[in-house]
């Protein structure tokens, strides 16, 4: 149903009367918020319903994504854009005395996720329902998201993100659909009549799982999937209990308490490991009610007999946090269904797909055996039959196999290895970038590859240009329509027609007039939020993501610091104005990360006050980074920071969003990086420093002092010695923590060893830039080769090689 202007405005007056008691007049921006959603959720709700009929009368083989992190950030313009009527609701509010942009602002993000990990799923989710596959998300409904950032005297303070105070107007609660999760207790087994085990579970504590969906809208095409978040309560009858005995009340309460907590927050660390109790709670919930649900849907959908299951159904787990599939859906095949083990094992290894996501060493989740079999004594049982099984069968039946053993069993040290878990169980595994699984194949994982070599595969990551271009760049977005129509948007891949108009000039002046729009207005934001002026024409070069040493911000501000040096020694140097921008948050309990941070605020405040200096150089460091604020941020970017240390980065989705919005990737041969470089050339972006062979080379062989850095290098020497007593110290604050790290941890992450590069790559990219033409004709050969980095190409790739889906034809 499309909606005229004027029906638009009849509808929003009549909401604000009936959900909020006010008229135009009167209304706030709040008001205005909720009365446009309530419109946008009913125009979904409709084709929601009939997308849900529509895969069951055709019996359709499903997707489930299945993912501790959902990172949506606002969904307003999103759902808007989807359903055709962004620019009718954008035209209302104008006409009706609003500014869209702070009617939109009002929702509060959706930031149930870490960064990468969590954003992924939920450009995924955006591209599934786009090119009309039947798939849908499955996640927890954490009370608090990631923590909102404060920064006070440089110093990093996390606040909870109390994001449901007000009303969610996207999610549904459907309790008539909530399950029973069990945890702890004992199993006992019984014999029955044909001799095969049944087990019966006693004493076990009850939590129930009641999903709040939320609608996934694709683009213009009345698909409308499902990502549906648990949220973890007491169940109804235990709630019941009258408090007669005394004490017995208080009990209940704490209990309720204990029992919410399971989706009370979200655990702050990226790309790191906590084996906390809690967080295995969170992810055993999180499957088992998954599973359960989709056992629940495989009935009604399709037959009663699961037997079919693996043709009607594909399970993908991104990354091993929800490994827990594999023997929960193993549990429910035997114990409830009544499965053989075989029987259930060969349904199960042809559901599950899993994704890894990193190599770092630190992120390999292992929990302890203990932990594991009391909290979840049946699904111990059936990891350890598992292992027993994985472990003969390679000595039976792969003798060659056998002296691996000790390195890929399940159940190692007193641990279970969930990444191994997670191999076993499933029949794909795949990387997020051509080098990251190369690496998975090579040496991570390579055990495993050697045993099962036709599991592996890579799928790049993407990212959905329908918000991080069309949506976020309305003004990049019309030139690029008016100079190659309106084809792009459906098909991405068509961007690489913009090639032809690197050498026009008309087009050219367009694009440059462009960033030179967004740049004011995130001038204007920076102003606003830390009251730095910054210079307009300046080079707008950005680094945003998780603070990670591993990232290597702490690079990029040494680079600032050398800058600075140059200009105090040398006042008159012809250089070009750059302005460096950061926005990173740090896990609570990552002292170096946070002395990183706090590095970073001290060179602002003296480089920004320094009247020499002026406005050639300034630091600026934008507070609580989110998707909202990604939003805001990337459209600028001219200068695309993406240094980590080679061989540490699985793919990175920041760099494919700075590319397609025209920025140009200062960058190692890192991650999704390396294929940015190979589809724009060396001569469109700034690659350098080690290659990931030198950095494996030197973790495996030694060789690199950074001692003797410091000694050769008068640059590095000065930089580390104004930490340290020097300009960059004073009384209160010394880095000596990060001096320490790198001369005496020898630089684990290769900071100094890659400056000298790093420099020079900056030297490059500033000459390039001086030439306006042909900055512009390198950063139009960017966005042209970006519509590869689309999530719609991962997600066919996906669909096509792992899920074996195909678009679902239009009712
Ligand atoms: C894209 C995105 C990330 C991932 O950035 P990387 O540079 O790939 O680490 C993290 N957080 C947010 C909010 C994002 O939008």
């Amino acid at each position: 149903m499309v909606l005229t202007t004027q029906s638009f405005e009849e509808q929003l007056t009549e909401k604000l009367r009936s959900l909020r008691g006010t008229g135009v007049e009167e209304a706030s921006e709040k008001d205005m918020y909720y009365a446009v959603a309530s419109i946008v959720q009913e125009q979904l709700s409709a084709s929601w319903q009939d997308t849900r009929k529509h895969y069951d009368k055709r019996e359709e083989r499903q997707m489930y994504y299945i993912s501790m992190e959902f990172l949506i950030g606002r969904l307003m313009e999103n759902n808007l854009q989807n359903c055709g009527l962004l620019d009718t609701c954008t035209t209302t509010l104008k006409k009706l005395g609003f500014e869209p942009e702070l009617v939109y602002g009002q929702e509060h993000d959706a930031g149930l996720g870490n960064g990468g990990l969590g954003r992924l799923a939920a450009c995924f989710l955006d591209s599934v329902a786009s090119l009309r596959y039947a798939g849908h998300g499955s996640g927890i409904r954490y009370r608090y998201g990631l923590f909102e950032q404060r920064i006070i005297h440089g110093n990093q303070v996390e606040l909870p993100d109390y994001w449901l105070k007000e009303e969610y107007p996207w999610e549904t609660r459907r309790a008539d659909e909530s399950l029973t999760i069990h945890f702890g207790g004992q199993v006992i087994p019984h014999k029955r009549s044909d001799g095969s085990l049944e087990f019966s579970y006693y004493d076990t504590d009850e939590v129930q799982a009641v999903p709040y969906d939320v609608p996934v809208a694709g683009y213009q095409n009345d698909v409308v999937n499902t990502l549906r978040l648990w949220s973890a309560e007491l169940a109804p009858e235990n709630t019941d209990i009258l408090a007669d005995a005394e004490g017995k009340y208080y009990h209940h309460l704490d209990h309720m308490h204990s029992v919410e907590q399971i989706s009370g927050f979200l655990y702050p660390d990226d790309s790191s490991y906590e084996g906390k109790e809690l967080r295995l709670k969170q992810q055993y919930f999180l499957v088992s009610a998954t599973i359960q649900n989709i056992i629940r849907d495989h009935k009604t959908r399709c037959t009663k007999s699961l037997k079919n299951m693996h043709e009607k159904t594909v399970i993908q787990i991104n990354d091993t946090h929800p490994s827990l599939a594999v023997p929960e859906l193993m549990r429910l095949l035997m114990d409830e269904e009544g499965f053989s083990w075989d029987d259930a094992w060969n349904i199960t290894t042809k559901t599950i797909a899993y994704t890894n996501h990193t190599t770092l060493s630190e992120a390999l989740e292992k929990w302890p055996v203990s932990m594991m079999e009391n909290l979840l004594p049946r699904i111990f049982m059936i990891i350890n039959e598992i292992n027993e099984r994985f472990c003969l069968g390679i000595y039976y039946d792969k003798p060659a196999f056998r002296d691996l053993i000790p390195r890929v069993a399940v159940i190692a040290d007193d641990q279970v290895h969930m990444a191994r878990l997670a191999i076993v169980g499933s029949f794909s595994i795949n990387g997020v970038a051509k080098l990251h699984t190369e690496i998975l194949k090579r040496s991570e994982m390579n055990d495993f590859y050697r045993i099962f070599p036709e599991k592996f595969n890579n799928k790049t990551n993407g990212i959905t240009h329908r918000r991080w271009l069309l949506q976020v760049n309305p003004g990049l977005s019309s030139l690029i329509t008016d100079a190659i129509g309106r084809g792009w948007v459906e098909q991405p891949s068509k961007l690489s027609t913009l090639v032809r108009y690197s050498n026009d000039s008309p087009f050219l002046d367009k694009i440059a007039d462009v960033k030179k729009e967004n740049k004011k207005a995130l001038a204007d934001l920076i102003r606003k939020r830390t009251g730095i002026t910054v210079n307009e024409n300046s080079i707008f070069d950005v680094q945003i993501k998780r603070l990670h040493e591993y990232k290597r911000q702490l690079m990029n501000i040494f680079h600032v610091i050398y800058l600075y040096n140059e200009l105090k020694d040398n006042p008159m140097m012809d250089m070009t104005p750059r302005t460096f921008i950061f926005a990173a948050k740090a896990a609570p309990g990552y002292y170096m990360a946070k002395e990183i941070i706090k590095l970073i605020h001290h060179v602002a405040s003296i480089v920004n006050n320094d009247a020499a200096v002026g406005d050639r150089l300034k630091v600026i460091f934008l507070e609580n980074y989110n998707v909202s604020l990604a939003e805001k941020i990337i459209p600028a970017a001219e200068l695309s920071e993406q240094i980590s240390t080679a061989s540490k980065e699985a793919s990175g989705t920041g760099n494919m969003k700075m590319m397609m919005n025209g920025a140009l990737t200062i960058g190692t041969m890192d991650g999704a990086n390396i294929e940015i470089n190979d589809f724009v050339g060396r001569d469109n972006i700034f690659i350098f420093g080690l290659s990931s062979e030198q950095v494996h080379d030197y973790y495996a062989n030694g060789g690199y002092n950074a001692k003797d850095m410091y000694h050769a290098d008068d640059r590095i020497r000065r930089i580390l010695d104004q930490l340290y007593g020097g300009e960059f110290g004073s009384q209160e604050i010394e880095f000596k923590d990060i001096f320490y790290n790198i001369m005496y941890n020898n630089d684990p992450y290769f900071v100094l060893k890659d400056f000298d590069s790093y420099i020079d790559a900056h030297e490059l990219a500033e000459s390039r830039y001086r030439n306006h033409r042909q900055w512009q004709q390198m950063s139009t050969i960017n966005i042209a080769h970006s519509g590869k980095f689309s999530s719609d190409r991962t997600i066919h790739e996906y669909a096509s090689e792992i899920w074996r889906l195909s678009p679902v034809p239009k009712a």
